[in-house]
């Protein structure tokens, strides 16, 4: 049976199990599915032994965190104790991480367990987990097709009920597209909700660190923990996230028509008219809205993230840390043969377009244009939260596409982030939401967006609309 995190705490409190018992069966259930390849490290010997500290707390009637015992993944870009972190790349293959990221260290504090680290597109460049050094991860609904990215490890984990949530990172969907591939919840936060200290940088002004979950409750729970200021973190914002209880009606909800046209496959799109019918229904009032630079936002987040990406990326020469190059003469040889190494293909087109977006003669042409149609899109946002109280559109516009599928034209891979993108371009909170599934059993998820800081209300609303699979 499915359980969630009020379910294993419940448990735990009542004596009916115990933090290690819940480490055990999770570490079991990890290895049952191997062959999905959701993981790329156990943290096995650390999981236990917290484990046993926790349940001799408890034992001896000490004060645990509201998370005590819960087992969690971490998706491999984060900076964790018990395994190395390698972004599922080459050339972090042997990096043992010297410290923690805050949001592992905060739901360590909280009681909860990591006992292994995901898989993803490395580097987190990527939307199918195809990009990984290691392996593609396999969706849960149907191992010929793809889990999603990049956290396609996290979200496969959660959908498999090996754990109750998992962490991943969100420049531009790697959470919310995986989990409308594996019929769970992924959220994205407010830019700046959440420290980004310890966990692998890819593009600093949409990267956000969330989670994947199997209900909302659940991921209310996790982000109350994972919010906050962090002093290694000048980006965060003071805490204002407080859980609050769905508003049953009443809502203002515009749906996105860029994103119902031509391009999004008929199931996605019954499933999100079958989504809206059931908010009317709920009492919410849904209307059509227009943003007109929405169809523009694919193109202007791939000039602003390569070029930011190329930039957190150079601190990789193979001196400082990582993977070095072996038999080499020179310096630039050093550098290079390293970098060639140890990054994938991905990787490397991303440096070589933020490079040339950001060199001079094509920096006016393209960063900068992008980024003024930022700043048109964050104004159209912002002109509609005048208005409505969330967004909606679908998730992604297909079902999780087959394993190889994609992979020969970047071009295609890219535009699964059509609808993920327009909020992390802009900072605004986002979360995919089960919306059914496809005549095949595939999944599909809905998209509903806030304006800043809404964080708690948008989590509310998404579960009040939960759709319980049969
Ligand atoms: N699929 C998107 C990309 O390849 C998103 C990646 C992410 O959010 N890390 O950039």
């Amino acid at each position: 049976m499915s359980q969630t995190i009020t379910d294993i705490i419940a448990s735990i409190q009542a004596g009916q199990t115990s933090a290690r018992a819940e480490v055990e069966t999770a570490l079991a259930k990890a290895r049952e599915h191997e062959s999905y390849h959701a993981l790329l490290h156990l943290t096995e010997e650390r999981a236990l032994q917290r484990a046993d500290e926790i349940d001799a707390r408890l034992k001896a009637g000490e004060k645990v965190g509201e998370l005590a015992g819960v087992p969690f993944v971490v998706k491999d870009n984060f900076l964790a104790f018990g395994a190395p972190t390698t972004a599922a790349s080459k050339l972090l293959e042997n990096f043992d991480a010297p410290v923690q990221a805050t949001v592992v260290e905060k739901l360590e504090a909280a009681g909860a367990i990591c006992i292994g680290k995901s898989n993803l597109d490395a580097f987190a460049h990527g939307g199918s987990t195809e990009n990984s050094a290691y392996g593609v991860t396999h969706n849960a609904f149907d191992t010929t097709r793809v889990a999603g990215g990049s956290s396609g490890g996290s979200a496969v984990v959660t959908a498999l009920d090996i754990v109750p949530f998992a962490l991943g990172s969100d420049t531009g969907g790697s959470i919310r597209q995986p989990a409308s591939f594996n019929g769970i919840f992924g959220y994205k936060p407010t830019y700046g909700m959440v420290s980004r200290y310890g966990v692998v940088a890819m593009a600093s002004s949409t990267d956000c660190m969330g989670c994947f979950a199997r209900t909302a409750d659940d991921v209310a729970r996790v982000m109350a923990i994972m919010a906050g200021q962090d002093d290694k973190d000048m980006t965060t914002l003071p805490n204002y996230f407080v859980p609050t209880a769905p508003s049953k009606i009443n809502a203002k909800i515009g749906v996105i028509k860029e994103t119902m046209g031509d391009g999004v496959d008929d199931d996605v799109r019954h499933a999100t008219e079958q989504y809206i019918a059931s908010l009317r229904a709920a009492g919410h009032t849904v209307d059509e809205v227009s943003m007109p630079t929405l169809p523009l936002a694919l193109a202007m987040y791939y000039i602003i993230v390569p070029a930011e990406v190329s930039s957190n990326l150079a601190r990789y020469d193979g001196i400082r840390y990582g993977r070095r190059a072996s038999g080499v003469q020179t310096l630039a040889e050093l550098y290079g043969r390293s970098r060639d190494e140890g990054f994938v293909t991905e990787n490397k087109r991303r440096i070589m377009i933020g490079s040339y977006v950001l060199s001079s003669g094509f920096f006016d042409a393209y960063y900068q244009q992008a980024q003024k149609a930022r700043t048109l899109l964050m104004g159209e946002f912002s002109g509609l939260f005048n208005e409505y109280d969330f967004l909606l559109s679908p998730t992604a516009p297909t079902v999780a596409f087959g394993i190889g599928e994609n992979t020969s034209d970047p071009v295609k891979m890219y535009l699964s982030d059509v609808m993920t993108v327009p909020p992390s371009l802009a900072g605004l909170p986002a979360i995919s939401v089960p919306a059914g599934e496809n005549a095949a059993g595939l999944p599909i998820g809905v998209q509903l967006i806030g304006p800043m800081k809404s964080d708690a209300a948008l989590i509310a609303l998404s579960g009040s609309m939960e759709v319980h699979r049969g």
